[in-house]
């Protein structure tokens, strides 16, 4: 093809191959078992077999290696070896014309183009766009707003990932919300499937008093770096990045595959090699439905290399994760095989460069977390300005509570909208003199600036309303159980319940004080929906694994559970304790 032409143009044909070959660190990496490599006018070949020499080429040679060792891809694997899912638009505005879902693994496929055919629990497509950083402008609200009405459900959910999602496409919708999207600029592609998820950061990043650096913008290169490197899309499975800036609401960076944490180097633990300043402290591994989280590598980063590293990281990923069981294809389970030295070494072959290794003590970590900061009006950094958090029910807004936020953006802000891993939004650049306008706007469109801290930390997966995993409906029930505990309880200290419908666990419930995953429970001959419970969950500086403390309770039961834990809490506790540490 041609793209295989241009590839292999630095090449002379019928030269020494294994000269040729040292200038592709990518198969003189891979291929060490004594296998054949030719190269001709059509491609690159491993023992006779054709690998394309195009960009996915990562993804194609780890396919072949597995083959040639014996295994076998798993069924997804295979999938994206018989067709490359990137090539499917024709395919997927076809269908959409013809009225049909996709049958098969093409459901599997679609959802690299960010198209979820959600059957059975809804019998449509569920849209996932890439939103980096969690940073919108109202126009693109606005507009995401009468697309949910003309081509989805009139609604429109924040994700755990500071993202958004149109729900109820009907099968002849596909094109309309596919353009529609990019009308507003916005893209889907590599949204769901294996791919690198929504690039997340600090939503307060450059308006946070106490952040060390804004990460925004670092968000956004990533995901352009994403969107331009299509070797980017080989991955064995889905994979999240994070930037932390070190402020007031955390990023949750630490629940990725690549964290990128904000520290400071002061000028006692400076020297000629490691200036002072702020530079992000590389962690990996992060995945908690695994019970893990990202742990320190010991390498610093400046801001500006982080976009190289986590390129070069993907790809060393891309050439060696499993491709033969999905529950083992994480970036964790190549550490947990390697170790990190001998996987930083790829990354620095990868990369090109030496990684900067820096021994802990050298390193200031930040303590600026407040964990009501998501909610609430609170002051920025800039004089006479405010931020509102604004509370959205489990993360749900209708179509005209969209275009009002976008409203008040407009008129009182600066035209900006923050979506924030805590399935809520904030509306920056306000002035003092118009907080209590804004106040009455938000309560008149029936949503709220205040929560309490129970729903102030509420958050739900999609559950059984949309998603084919659930076990229970996640969203209802966690309506349920905060109304449930806001009759009885005055909070004064915040506590965070986190609900997901099964063990994806995009909901994250072992980072939760309490946790909830669902299961099926038996009541006499019928089956209900109900939970196993964990408590004592946390993040950042309470990082911690929830413990399972109770198995299989049915749903009715779990309400007043939990109040007598919460009311145990309450009664017995030292002065200011909080409920992770009781
Ligand atoms: Fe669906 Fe499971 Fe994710 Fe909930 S945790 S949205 S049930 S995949």
């Amino acid at each position: 093809t041609e793209a295989q032409k241009q590839y292999l143009a630095g090449f002379t044909m019928g030269s020494d191959v294994a000269r040729a070959v040292s200038k592709l660190p990518v198969l003189s990496n891979s291929v060490s078992n004594g296998a054949t490599i030719s190269l001709d006018a059509n491609g690159v070949s491993l023992d006779g077999n054709a690998v394309a020499a195009g960009p996915d080429r990562f993804a194609r040679i780890a396919q072949q290696k597995v083959k040639q060792n014996g295994g076998k891809l798993s069924k997804e694997e295979q999938a994206k070896a018989d067709k490359n899912p990137l090539d499917m638009w024709d395919e997927i505005i076809a269908r959409s014309d013809a009225g049909e879902f996709p049958k098969g693994t093409d459901v599997f496929l679609h959802k690299f183009h960010g198209m979820f055919y959600v059957a059975p629990n809804q019998n449509a497509y569920m849209m996932r766009l890439r939103i980096p950083g969690g940073m919108l402008r109202s126009w693109q609200l606005r507009g995401l707003a009468d697309l949910s009405e003309t081509g989805a459900g009139g609604y429109i959910d924040v994700t755990t990932r500071a993202n958004l999602q149109l729900r109820e496409i009907p099968d002849d919708g596909a094109r309309r919300v596919l353009y529609g999207i990019r009308d507003l600029d916005l893209i889907s592609l590599g949204s769901g499937g294996d791919n690198i998820r929504n690039c997340t950061a600090s939503c307060l990043s450059g308006i946070d008093p106490d952040e060390l650096v804004e990460t925004i913008p670092l968000a956004k290169r990533m995901h352009h770096y994403i969107l331009n490197h299509r070797e980017m899309y080989g991955l064995p499975r889905k994979f999240n990045i994070a930037f932390d800036g070190g402020g007031q609401i955390a990023a949750l960076e630490d629940t990725n595959d690549i964290g990128f944490r904000a520290v400071e180097v002061s000028d006692e633990h400076a020297d000629e090699s490691l200036p002072a300043g702020v530079y992000f402290q590389l962690t990996l591994g992060g995945i908690t439905g695994h019970k893990d989280f990202a742990r320190d590598t010991g390498v610093l980063l400046t801001g500006d290399e982080c976009v190289e590293v986590a390129g070069a990281i993907v790809r060393v990923f891309i050439q060696h994760g499993d491709r033969t069981d999905r529950n083992k294809a994480r970036l964790k389970y190549v550490l947990d095989d390697w170790g990190f030295d001998k996987f930083l070494t790829a990354v620095e072959e990868e990369w090109g460069r030496p990684l900067r290794r820096i021994d802990a003590s050298r390193v200031t970590l930040p303590h600026h977390e407040n964990r009501l900061a998501h909610v609430d009006f609170h002051r920025q950094r800039q004089a006479d300005r405010h931020y509102v958090g604004i509370v959205l029910p489990v993360g749900r807004m209708t179509a005209s509570q969209a275009r009002e936020i976008a409203a008040l953006a407009d008129e009182y802000g600066q035209g900006e909208v923050r979506l924030t891993v805590w399935q809520n939004l904030i509306l920056p650049h306000l002035r003092t003199d118009d907080l209590e306008a804004i106040k009455s706007r938000i309560e008149g469109c029936g949503l709220h600036w205040r929560a309490t801290n129970f729903r102030a930390g509420l958050v739900a997966c999609t559950g059984s309303a949309g998603c084919k995993y659930a076990g229970a409906d996640t969203k209802a029930n966690a309506m349920t159980l905060a109304k449930h505990l806001e009759d009885q309880f005055d909070l004064d200290l915040p506590i965070n319940i986190h609900f997901t419908g099964c063990h994806h666990s995009c909901a994250q419930h072992y980072i939760g004080d309490i946790g909830l995953i669902a299961c099926k429970v038996e009541q006499g001959e019928d089956t209900v929906d109900g939970y196993h419970i964990v408590l004592g969950g946390g993040w950042g500086d309470r990082q911690g694994i929830g413990r399972e403390i109770f198995q299989s309770v049915a749903f009715d039961a779990v309400p007043p559970l939990v109040a007598a834990l919460i009311g145990g809490y309450l009664e017995t506790r030292s002065p200011d304790e909080p409920f992770v540490d009781f």
